[in-house]
């Protein structure tokens, strides 16, 4: 089975064509960190015209680098939510003027279910049920993932999440956007325990998470002027980490049985949180596990498979009606019905 991909929820367009067996036949990702640097944050106009101009000619080329058309594709999937409306507009429509025009199923995917599933991707022995810490630019959960189509919500934030603290944070230094990889450079120059930071919610009953006040404190350690961005890089990412750790505990051990821990979204890509988060899965001898690197920040990759992973799970296609949605939550509690939306 092969399934075009299209992602266009924030500031990457991009585009994929995945088979079944976990092949990666071509992708290609731009992304507009030029256009919204000046900005120090993604500006939805200029997010929306950025995708619309970009999104045909990426689809045109991974098509071409693959050595296939739109007639070999078992389905197209795109983001359609949650996100930046204007942006995941375009990429839905363009799915589904493709799904029409070639008469192939639409596979509607909520971008955060694209995170979630992508482990699976990279990594064939990864089984349901998994506990999975989803941290991303928009995003900061803890889910049991319990099949496709099935995520039971156990902890979220209550202000910020960890991708954004991250850009704050190198926001803060002077770093630009997006702040993650630059914090993530600059803290190993840095003394980790050299500025003292909180750590929110740190052995608070229920397993959420909050991030502002850690901010604050960063805000305040930068402008009193007595400590060195690295040491604030440092000390803020250990911060953090101790923040993660903590709260995944706390979530893992009221948990029922897993077969793993997992990490996905884009700041699964620091290294320091993912050495965290593997001796923290020792703890509970659960094997660990995240994806690649690139396939943890935005791509198109995780949305084809997410796609894959719903066909063979005997889901539906979605209507061409399927309107885009700006907030979409992946567990059914929170969620009103498929389709519901702007
Ligand atoms: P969401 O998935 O919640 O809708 P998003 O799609 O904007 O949000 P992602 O692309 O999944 O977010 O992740 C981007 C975030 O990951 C940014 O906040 C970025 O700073 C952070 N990030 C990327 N790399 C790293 C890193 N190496 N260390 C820490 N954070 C990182
Ligand atoms: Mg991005
Ligand atoms: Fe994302």
């Amino acid at each position: 089975t092969l399934v075009l991909g299209i992602e266009s929820s924030c500031d990457e367009t991009a585009a994929a064509l995945v088979t079944s067996d976990r092949r990666i036949l071509a992708q290609a990702i731009a992304s507009q960190e030029e256009e919204h640097s000046p900005y120090g944050g993604v500006v939805p106009e200029i997010a929306a015209r950025a995708h619309a101009e970009r999104l045909a000619p990426l689809i045109d080329k991974v098509l071409k680098e693959a050595g296939k058309t739109l007639a070999d594709c078992d389905a197209i999937a795109a983001t359609a939510g949650p996100g930046l409306i204007g942006g995941v507009m375009v990429g839905l429509v363009t799915a589904k003027a493709l799904a029409m025009a070639s008469d192939k199923p639409l596979m509607a995917i909520n971008h955060l279910e694209g995170h979630a599933l992508s482990p699976r991707l990279a990594d064939s022995d990864l089984r349901f049920p998994y506990a999975l810490l989803l941290v991303s630019g928009g995003h900061c959960q803890i889910l049991r993932v319990q099949g496709v189509g099935n995520y039971q919500r156990i902890a979220t934030t209550i202000d910020d999440a960890l991708g954004e603290a991250f850009d704050k944070t190198a926001k803060i230094l002077g770093l630009g956007y997006p702040g993650g990889p630059a914090v993530e450079k600059l803290a190993r120059e840095g003394d980790a325990q050299a500025v003292p930071l909180p750590r929110p919610l740190v052995h608070s009953k229920e397993p959420h998470f909050s991030f502002a006040g850690l901010k604050s404190a960063v805000l305040r350690a930068h402008d009193c002027g007595e400590h060195s961005d690295a040491d604030i890089a440092a000390s803020f990412q250990q911060a953090a980490l101790d923040c993660i750790l903590d709260r995944t505990r706390r979530a893992l051990s009221g948990m029922d049985a897993v077969s793993a821990l997992v990490c996905a979204g884009g700041v699964a890509a620091n290294q320091t949180i993912r050495a965290g988060l593997e001796g923290l899965a020792a703890e509970f001898d659960l094997p660990f596990t995240a994806p690649p690197l690139p396939l943890c920040t935005d791509n198109a990759a995780m949305i084809a498979w997410a796609g894959l992973e719903r066909l063979n799970a005997g889901f539906a296609a979605d209507p061409l009606e399927l309107k885009a949605r700006p907030r979409w939550p992946l567990d059914p509690d929170a969620e009103p019905a498929r389709g519901a939306g702007v």
